[in-house]
């Protein structure tokens, strides 16, 4: 099988055709570099240390000033896994010579993710995923810079759907929005997959323990639009490219009246300060509110 851009033999077939090593990585990185067209400030890479964030460094370093990176991973505190995770995310950054540095839920919120859950009667994606958010706006908000994030198409298909199941069309127009940057969201995983081999990422994964023992509803949307693009090739970037056209939604604020960080139009308390009451943790005011 031959690229289908050049006489070379293909490396990867995927859904948007067969490639060589060189045409996939310049075929991500342009697909990429649309999507920070027009931004020139610092840039916050949000890096969990697996396979997307990776690449998602890589892919910026060779689009952007290098200057005006930096890569931050947040530790919720889940097993020992993620520290694994921090070990690879560093050295993969020296390596790419930008700066690189972590955080913990303990030293931000006051507590790990084990004791959240513990304490709390949510389920601990629930209070990761709040935290994680407001972990990164803030250290966002102190560096001057905006967070990028390695989503994927897959990822955001995901989302879309489970906004879907909750009947919050705001939610999914959002996706559009770039008030987070998302280099990688026309990029499918498996492609992603494929960049991080073409380019040597020194990746080895394990699942967070949460996933492996409560398998969510966005893990059993991963398994069917798998099978989905499978069958049809294409399909998940046509839905991103038919959202796209569809605009965002008119941007309505408040602010929390604990935190200061801004919160969907019918709250006084956003979700982080809710949650951190619930279980004891404390929220970091907004330095510039
Ligand atoms: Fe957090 Fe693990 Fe849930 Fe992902 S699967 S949101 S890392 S607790
Ligand atoms: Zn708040």
């Amino acid at each position: 099988m031959k690229c289908s851009l050049c006489n070379k033999r293909a490396f990867f077939k995927g859904p948007l055709g067969a490639y060589c090593e060189e045409h996939l990585i310049e075929s991500v990185r342009e697909r990429a570099r649309k999507e920070i067209e027009g931004v020139n400030g610092k840039i916050l890479l949000a890096v969990s240390g697996g396979k997307d964030s990776l690449v998602l460094m890589d892919v910026m370093t060779h689009i952007y000033d290098k200057e005006k990176l930096m890569a931050v991973t947040v530790v919720e505190g889940a097993g020992s896994y993620r520290l694994k995770e921090v070990e690879v995310a560093k050295k993969f950054a020296q390596r790419l010579g930008i700066k690189y540095y972590y955080v913990t839920f303990k030293e931000l919120f006051g507590l790990t993710l084990d004791e959240m859950v513990s304490r709390g009667k949510f389920s601990p994606c629930t209070y990761c995923g709040v935290f994680r958010r407001r972990a990164l706006e803030h250290l966002a908000e102190k560096e001057g810079a905006v967070v990028a994030t390695g989503h994927t198409l897959d990822d955001e298909a995901h989302t879309a759907l489970l906004n879907f199941l909750r009947g919050s069309w705001d939610d999914i127009l959002k996706l559009n929005s770039r008030v987070r940057l998302k280099p990688l969201r026309k990029v499918y995983e498996v492609e992603v997959t494929a960049y991080a081999k073409a380019i040597g990422v020194p990746f080895q994964e394990e699942e967070c323990p949460y996933i492996v023992t409560r398998p969510s509803l966005r893990a059993r949307f991963r398994e069917r639009l798998f099978e989905l693009e499978e069958e049809k090739p294409g399909t998940l970037l046509k839905w991103r490219e038919t959202l796209e056209r569809l605009g965002t939604p008119e941007r309505k604020v408040s602010y929390c009246k604990l935190c200061g960080y801004p919160t969907s139009p019918n709250r006084e308390v956003c979700r982080a300060c809710e949650l951190a009451m619930e279980v004891g943790a404390r929220v970091p005011k907004r330095l510039r509110p």
